[in-house]
C-alpha cells in the first residue's frame, strides 16, 4: 500500500450515511420513521443515539446494518457502497464487518450458548477461537451459562450473551440496539466498559 493510500484509509469513515430516510406504508398512510439523516462514524468512535420510543432508532440501526434498505439516501462502509448492494452481498459484508446486538437478541434458539460462536465460525469459514470466546463469556459474567440454551437464560443473561457473540469476530462496526435495556446498573457499567474497550 502506498503512503497516500494508507493516509486516505485512515481518514475514510468506517461508515457514512447520506440523506438516509425510511418510510413505512401502513394502510394508505405513510409513516416517516426516519427523516433525512447524515451520519459519519470514524474508527475508534463510540456514538450514542438518543430519542424517545418510536423516534426511529431501531429503523436507523437496521439500515446501518443492512437488514433494511433506506427509502432514499445511501449508506457506505469504508467508502464502498453498502445499502444499494443485493441482500446477499449485504449479508456477506455484515458477516465479516458488523457485530449486531438486536433488541430481540438474535441468538439461535436451538443452540447452546457455546455453539452460537461455532455457528459464526462455520458461516464465516473462520477458525474457532475458544480463548477469545471464553474471555468474552468471562468478562460478561456468563461463563457458567455456556451450556445453556437461550430460553434457559434470563433476559439480562441473554442480552449479555448476544453482546459476546457480536464481539466474537472482532467486527469493525458494532451496532447495538438498547444493549443495556434489560440490565441492572452493575451489568450496564460492565457492558459499557466492554464496548468502550472494544472500539479502542
Ligand atoms: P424506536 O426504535 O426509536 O423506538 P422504530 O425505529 O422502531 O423507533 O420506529 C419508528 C417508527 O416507525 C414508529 O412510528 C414505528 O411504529 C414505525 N415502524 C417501525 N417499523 C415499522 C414497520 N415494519 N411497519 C410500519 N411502521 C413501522
Ligand atoms: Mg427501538
Amino acid at each position: 500500500m502506498t503512503a497516500s493510500a494508507a493516509a486516505s484509509e485512515a481518514t475514510t469513515p468506517v461508515m457514512s450515511l447520506e440523506s438516509v430516510t425510511r418510510d413505512y406504508l401502513q394502510g394508505d398512510e405513510t409513516v416517516h420513521a426516519l427523516r433525512s439523516t447524515d451520519l459519519t462514524l470514524r474508527a475508534g468512535e463510540l456514538v450514542g443515539i438518543l430519542g424517545p420510543s418510536g423516534s426511529g432508532k431501531s429503523t436507523l440501526l437496521t439500515i446501518m446494518g443492512g437488514l433494511r434498505t433506506p427509502s432514499s439516501g445511501t449508506v457506505t462502509i469504508s467508502g464502498q457502497p453498502f445499502s444499494n448492494l443485493s441482500e446477499k452481498q449485504r449479508a456477506r459484508l455484515r458477516l465479516r464487518r458488523i457485530g449486531f446486538v438486536l433488541q430481540a437478541s438474535g441468538l439461535v434458539p436451538f443452540l447452546r450458548l457455546n455453539d452460537q460462536f461455532s455457528l459464526h465460525d462455520r458461516a464465516a469459514r473462520t477458525q474457532g477461537d475458544t480463548d477469545r470466546r471464553d474471555h468474552l463469556l468471562d468478562s460478561l459474567g456468563i461463563t457458567k451459562r455456556a451450556h445453556a440454551y437461550p430460553s434457559e437464560l434470563s433476559g439480562g443473561e441473554r442480552q449479555r450473551a448476544a453482546i459476546a457473540v457480536a464481539l466474537y469476530h472482532d467486527p469493525d462496526i458494532i451496532l447495538a440496539d438498547e444493549p443495556t435495556g434489560n440490565l441492572d446498573s452493575v451489568s450496564t457499567d460492565q457492558v459499557l466498559e466492554i464496548l468502550r474497550r472494544s472500539v479502542d
